[in-house]
């Protein structure tokens, strides 16, 4: 599951390449995509904005239509100049949208729909989702109210429910964790609410720097960081480093797959000590 600051990055990004531009060409392997776009052409409208929420990215064009994708496991956003070579290959498009000066290809993006301002307002898979913690207004103690109201679930299932809280993948989850001190099996139910403001404004935090830090490419290659380490290979504290040192104890880095996708959990067992709720799991 991608970052939220990753699709946050795609939509600036994209936003900054497409937003106030004529469409001059638009394809997509989706037939629904393709139907809808026979119908109310895509070509000919300009793009108004790309935006994120959560994990959707949002692109609007002229005349209330706008395309929403979900990059899911593998999708991702990238962006050439007209004569440039892909670097993906071309099976692997899903949609496209071009201009005159540059073409946006998303490659094995899964989810793809063309949506009315008013479907948008209505979209079930939109209105559930939690606060985003990119957005410029951002409701803290509504996080955290969604938070406590999963009870017996562990923190670190928790902070992944979009639901709850928008834009937190795999990796955030267990950086986020190591930074708050809590064990990631603790049950949100023994934390209270002071310690959950916390999570929050460090997941709030660790986004948002890595928004603004990282290049302003759509590459993924780019390190995340949460370490404040300049060495390009101490990027992170926890996560990836099952069985290494801790890097501010030297404790071993434990690591454990859990949930239906077996996702990898990562915590120092003594910078976040296990309380008698998380032991029990
Ligand atoms: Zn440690």
């Amino acid at each position: 599951m991608p970052e939220g600051d990753t699709i946050y990055r795609a939509a600036r990004a994209l936003h900054r390449a497409l937003a106030g531009q004529t469409v001059t060409r638009f394809e997509s392997v989706y037939p629904a995509l393709t139907r809808i776009a026979e119908d109310r052409p895509i070509v000919g409208r300009s793009v108004e904005s790309v935006s994120a929420r959560g994990k959707h990215l949002l692109i609007a064009f002229s005349g209330d239509l706008v395309l929403r994708t979900h990059m899911r496991m593998n999708g991702s956003w990238h962006l050439y100049r007209p004569a440039a070579r892909w670097q993906r290959p071309a099976r692997d498009m899903r949609v496209l949208v071009a201009t005159a000066s540059v073409i946006a290809v998303g490659f094995n993006v899964p989810v793809a729909e063309l949506l009315t301002a008013r479907d948008l307002a209505r979209h079930e898979e939109l209105r559930a989702l939690g606060p985003d913690l990119l957005a410029a207004t951002f409701d803290r103690d509504e996080v955290v109210r969604r938070m406590r109201a999963r009870g017996r679930d562990a923190v670190a299932d928790v902070l992944l429910n979009q639901r709850v809280v928008a834009g937190i993948g795999n990796m955030f989850k267990s950086e986020i964790l190591f930074l708050a001190g809590i064990h990631p099996f603790t049950p949100v139910s023994v934390l209270d609410a002071a310690a959950l403001g916390r999570i929050v404004d460090i997941a709030r935090e660790q986004l948002a720097a890595n928004v603004m830090t990282r290049s302003q490419t759509l590459s993924p290659s780019t390190a995340r960081r949460t370490t404040r380490s300049l060495d390009p290979n101490s990027t992170l504290w926890v996560y990836g480093r099952g069985g290494k040192p801790c890097r501010r104890c030297g404790a071993t880095i434990q690591s454990k797959k859990t949930g239906m996708d077996a996702r990898l959990t990562y915590w120092c067992p003594v910078c976040q000590p296990a309380t008698a709720a998380s032991d029990s799991r």
